[in-house]
């Protein structure tokens, strides 16, 4: 892509009411767009890295035999109301809408009970199960604390995996194997070292569920960290009898800050009890199926990396997610110059060996264009100028340790066409 023909620009001062690091970087990049308070627009840098990560969450998903589904976001009355989970005193995020020829619904702010009453038109019996039902979809919570930029939105994208297995041993395995598929995301996501896997609150049915939260200063949560044992106990749940529980001693452990990016629950039968879902075992006898839930937030770990992977010149994206591979910058001011046709020149032979580069093109000051580039924060910066053909070709320099190096234009091309 050229830079000269995105529509976004980058500016210098964040809005004076966007207090969130993550959010002022973001916008002031281009990335995002703020609509209202906890409302944002990706824009088209935006989309490619929440796309990224979405595909990263998607390829772990499918390696643990999740099939992909995409529910409405619109939601039944009475479908939650079967559960309990409709009236404002029970869950106190809901939208809810009315419809024009009388009656409500609701926007979705999580979706077991959709999902546990469609599965329940195609379980029948053990043949059918276990299944494992994941989408990426629209979730909407009227959240009063809207402060963290894509951390906290009152719309967001959720990954939300379920699991339908014939036995409570079945259950648990399949959680064990989510979870280990979430320490691989984390890893993937460039997040592996300051994730936790964190003991948390787990609701109605087991004891606790499983939070994966990540270091970070902005976070809204309290954890406290065993480092031994790479574990962590969130504040609301810390207790003697947890402690005892995970066999740690208070003193082994140590409190931080830390944003809940992931959260993993064992649901037991309750949902599948109260909408019907069963199944006709090898005896023929009626059981209940057993489920597990998996959210994951794609915007608050874009959020989250952009706070802790970030410096003071602007964002450091891991390469697995960052929305271009190379920035190549042409520092030429004259575009009939030789050094601008070799950037041209590079710059189709690096798109048609397909790899994601942004081409800064522009007719900008090197000052302006670097201080850009920092800020956009794409892993390699590639510059192209008078200067750099006369050492030898184009000088690289990787935005995360700042080293940088001449080489010529066909061992870039080498190293970055290889894969492809
Ligand atoms: P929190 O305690 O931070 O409000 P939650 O426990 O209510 O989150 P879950 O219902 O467990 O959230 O949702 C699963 C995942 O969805 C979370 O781990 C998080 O990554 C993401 N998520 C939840 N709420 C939001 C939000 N308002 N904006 C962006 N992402 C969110
Ligand atoms: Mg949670």
């Amino acid at each position: 892509m050229r830079q000269s023909q995105l529509f976004t620009k980058t500016r210098k001062e964040a809005p004076a009411d966007e207090t969130s690091k993550n959010a002022q970087l973001l916008l002031r990049a281009g990335y995002i767009h703020k609509e209202l308070a906890g409302v944002y627009t990706f824009l088209p840098l935006g989309i490619k890295v929440l796309n990224n990560i979405i595909q990263v969450i998607r390829e772990e998903m499918n390696e643990i035999g999740g099939q992909e589904v995409s529910l409405t976001a619109l939601q039944d009355k009475n479908l939650w109301e079967t559960t309990d989970r409709w009236d404002d005193k029970k869950v106190d995020v809901w939208f809810k809408t009315e419809l024009k020829n009388g009656g409500e619904l609701g926007l979705g702010f999580t979706h077991e009970e959709p999902m546990t009453r469609m599965m329940a038109q195609f379980v029948r019996s053990f043949r059918d199960l276990p299944q494992y039902v994941y989408q990426f979809q629209t979730k909407f919570r009227n959240e009063t604390r809207a402060k963290s930029g894509i951390m906290r939105t009152r719309e967001f994208i959720m990954k939300d995996l379920y699991s339908f297995c014939k036995t409570k041993e079945d259950q648990e395995k399949y959680y064990e194997i989510a979870k280990e598929a979430y320490i691989k995301i984390f890893k993937r996501l460039g997040l592996g070292e300051n994730t936790y896997y964190t003991f948390a609150s787990g609701g109605v049915f087991s004891k606790y569920s499983g939070e994966f939260q990540t270091l970070c200063e902005a976070g809204e949560d309290e954890i406290y960290i065993h480092d031994g044992k790479k574990i962590a106990v969130n504040k609301e749940v810390m207790t003697d009898e947890v402690l005892l529980d995970l066999g740690v001693k208070r003193e082994d452990l140590r409190v931080a800050k830390a944003s809940e990016v992931g959260n993993i629950f064992n649901l037991g039968t309750r949902f599948s009890d109260a909408l019907g879902l069963s199944y006709t075992d090898e005896s023929g006898e009626k059981k209940s199926v057993w489920m597990g839930s998996y959210g994951l937030g794609p915007a608050r770990i874009m959020g989250v990396i952009t706070e802790v992977l970030s410096d003071d010149k602007g964002i450091i994206w891991p390469e697995s997610i960052a929305p271009f591979s190379l920035h190549l910058i042409s520092l030429s001011k004259d575009k009939s110059g030789d050094s601008y046709e070799k950037a041209e020149e590079l710059y189709k032979k690096l798109k048609d060996s397909h790899v994601e580069v942004l081409f800064d093109d522009r007719e900008e000051s090197a000052g302006a264009k670097f201080a850009d580039s920092d800020l956009l924060g794409i892993p390699m910066r590639v510059v192209i100028s008078d200067k750099s053909l006369i050492a030898g070709g184009v000088e690289i320099k990787e935005r995360k340790s700042d080293k940088s190096e001449i080489i010529s234009i066909e061992q870039l091309l080498t190293m970055y066409t290889k894969n492809c």
